[in-house]
């Protein structure tokens, strides 16, 4: 059994990341600031007395003695991470500090949850870890790409002047139950509006592409990751099949057999026009780790969880 911090922990990710944890028989601890997060994420888990939540923000210090820490707190939305971009650029880079730091005194091991943001609009396609990125320094995106590429300098930074056990893993589009119904991302966005025979809204002309991963697949890459000895990444942890926005919006439409329409708006700025993950690294050193769950499967999953929020509480977002 393992002491193990998960920051962020009430978050989409990062609840399925305790769930899993616990379910190894782990001693979990919880910290969010509930930003993006929701204690009803994490409800379930409240009855195992391996579980502990802390209210807390990353941007101040924290300390726990404990074995591992997944440091995976930073709102991930473009709607939410730009709402307050200085507050994002202080959770990435405070937050790495402070649990860094903690790393570095208990002798913990300490797993970045980076992104494919990283990479920002790239000229390289698909990507592998040893390209540097093509990246706005400012623009709307900026606070969490330069924010993320900057943790990513302190982790680095920290392995090599410290010698804390670090990990650093570079996650693409992930999807599943538990995201946030208004953060706006392009999954929960059109599930819902498909939902509720809403328009479905396509920024640009659909024709830029992402790669989806369900979250299952990610949290398996990410474990395997934290447990995996002489290798610290950075590392692709995504589904390597690619679609158009368009082609995302059709099997949306297919799979839910909903009455709405697709209408195209504004494409906002600096949004990348392809995004795939090369994952030849990860399934080297993660011990031939891929995703299992291709798109319909995840979708039909998602779908019936938003289903089921809508009918349950869809009030409380306004719907
Ligand atoms: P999320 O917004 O659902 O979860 C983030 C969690 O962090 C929330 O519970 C939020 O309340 C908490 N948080 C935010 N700021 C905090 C702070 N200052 N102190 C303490 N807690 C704070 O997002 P997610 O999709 O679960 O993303 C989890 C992590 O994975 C993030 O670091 C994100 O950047 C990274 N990531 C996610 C994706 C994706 O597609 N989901 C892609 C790339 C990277
Ligand atoms: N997008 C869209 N309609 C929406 C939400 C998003 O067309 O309602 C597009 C967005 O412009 C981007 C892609 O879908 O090209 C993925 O957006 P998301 O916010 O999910 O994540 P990103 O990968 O851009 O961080």
């Amino acid at each position: 059994m393992k002491r193990i911090l998960v920051t962020g922990g009430a978050g989409f990710v990062g609840s399925h990341l305790c769930e899993r944890l616990l379910n190894e028989g782990n001693n979990v601890i919880c910290l969010d600031n509930y930003f993006t997060g929701d204690k009803r994420n994490i409800l379930h888990l409240m009855d195992n007395h391996l579980f502990e939540v802390v209210r807390h923000d990353v941007i101040n210090p924290y300390f726990v003695e404990v074995d591992q820490i997944y440091n995976m707190a930073c709102p991930a939305s473009p709607v939410h991470y730009q709402y307050n971009p200085i507050k994002t650029t202080k959770t990435s880079v405070m937050g790495a500090i402070n649990m860094l730091g903690l790393a570095k005194r208990v002798k913990a091991r300490i797993l970045q949850a980076s992104t494919s943001e990283v990479y920002g609009d790239p000229e390289v396609h698909p990507q592998r870890e040893d390209y540097w990125g093509h990246v706005n320094p400012i623009g709307i995106r900026s606070c969490y790409d330069e924010g993320k590429r900057c943790a990513e300098t302190l982790f680095m930074d920290y392995y090599n002047q410290n010698n804390v056990d670090i990990r650093i893993m570079r996650i693409f589009n992930t999807y599943g139950p538990r995201m946030h119904p208004k953060d706006g991302r392009v999954v929960s966005n059109f599930i819902i509006q498909a939902l509720l025979n809403h328009d479905i809204t396509i920024y640009g002309d659909g024709s830029q592409t992402r790669s989806f991963q369900y979250v299952d697949d990610l949290v398996e890459g990410t474990i395997r990751l934290m447990n995996t000895a002489n290798f610290i990444g950075p590392v692709n942890i995504g589904n390597p099949n690619e679609f158009t926005i368009l082609e995302l919006a059709q099997k949306v439409i297919d799979l839910t057999g909903t009455k709405s329409k697709i209408i195209h708006m504004p494409m906002p700025s600096d949004d990348p026009t392809q995004r795939r993950p090369d994952i030849n690294l990860a399934k080297e050193k993660l011990k031939g780790w891929e995703p299992n769950i291709q798109l319909e499967e995840g979708l039909r999953k998602t779908i019936n969880y938003f289903d089921n929020l809508l009918k349950e509480r869809g009030t409380e977002y306004g719907y």
